[in-house]
């Protein structure tokens, strides 16, 4: 078909009319959504490990207990040490959970090596150091292992060439040839038979220049498929690289599996930047995809924990009631 210049301006206009006719129910005024959500969202409160104020881990579950949390997020570096340590350490994690109504919601990254390294040592380096952590993460009934292909002072392999060892096809390659077995396909499959994900984390560009937007990370599931991966989005980063947090969230849709929230001009506790700490629109996406899985934090802060937290918490709900 030949597209003339008089077609392709009456569709942008068939389309900007339909923006118009839609955008409002998207908009500050919180009219009802005139599409209906796939499922009920949930709203689960989660928090990384070092963010909670405790000299012991029971002391920290009953202050997040206490503010209304329903998650834990573990460092994955506090995880993975020689295995019978690990095996101490999980013990301990399964017994502090024991009666109380916190779940762990995700392992934040901890293994050596990246995946998208330019030495093969590194990248099997990684390779099998995840694969321990999906076991751990598995075991205490984690949504996700987080993890990031490479940081940007770590080298790695060319943009094209990085994607297709992980998802082991790129259509425009003129051999053709697929990779043996992709990276996150092996990962996957693995992460999948130990109950639990991969979560492939998308971040500014100060920090990765690889995996930036949710979109990317979620056309990377796409190309994976199966239960064993899925999508981290997380407001601070989608503040500097993403153009809508509610488009943002829509299109990771179904693959979207954990959230990490932050304020929004120095990555501190939500509400420590005023105004500009809005999630709104965010939270519009994640109740539009129906989302079940946990909202972390993960941030600093300026003002005492015992109080910016529960102040965190009370601004999240707020806000996501307003949605
Ligand atoms: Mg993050």
């Amino acid at each position: 078909m030949t597209w003339r210049r008089r077609d392709f301006l009456s569709a942008a206009a068939a389309v900007g009319a339909s923006v118009t006719n839609t955008a409002p129910s998207w908009g500050a005024d919180n009219e009802p959504s005139p599409i209906k959500p796939k499922r009920r969202a949930v709203l689960k409160l989660a928090s990384q490990e070092n963010r909670i104020p405790g000299k012991t881990l029971d002391e920290k579950l009953d202050r997040m207990e206490r503010w209304g949390f329903e998650g834990l997020e573990l460092l994955g570096k506090n995880l993975s040490t020689q295995p019978e340590e690990t095996k101490q350490h999980i013990k301990k994690i399964k017994t502090a959970l024991q009666g109380r109504s916190i779940k762990i919601s995700a392992i934040c990254g901890g293994y050596d090596g990246w995946l998208i390294s330019d030495t093969k040592e590194i990248r099997d380096q990684a390779m099998s150091s995840i694969k321990t952590l999906l076991d751990i993460g598995g075991e205490l009934g984690s949504t996700g292992l987080i993890v990031v292909p490479a940081f940007n002072p770590q080298p790695s392999l060319p943009h094209r060439e990085a994607r297709k060892l992980l998802t082991g096809f790129d259509r425009w390659d003129q051999r053709q040839e697929r990779t043996p077995l992709p990276l996150l396909h092996e990962l996957a499959d693995y992460a999948a038979r130990a109950g639990t994900r991969i979560l492939l984390e998308p971040l500014a560009r100060n920090e990765c220049y690889f995996l930036r937007t949710l979109t990317d990370a979620a056309s990377m599931c796409k190309d994976i498929s199966g239960p064993g991966i899925g999508v981290l989005g997380d407001f601070w980063h989608m503040t500097w690289e993403e153009t809508s947090d509610l488009g943002a969230f829509m299109t990771a849709g179904d693959y979207l599996h954990h959230v990490h929230i932050a304020s929004r001009r120095r990555r501190k506790m939500p509400g420590e930047d005023g105004a500009a700490d809005n999630y709104v629109l965010g939270f519009k996406g994640l109740k539009w995809i129906g989302y079940q899985d946990y909202i972390s934090l993960e941030c600093g802060n300026m003002g005492d924990k015992e109080i910016v937290i529960p102040a965190a918490a009370k601004l999240i709900r707020e806000q996501w009631a307003q949605a």
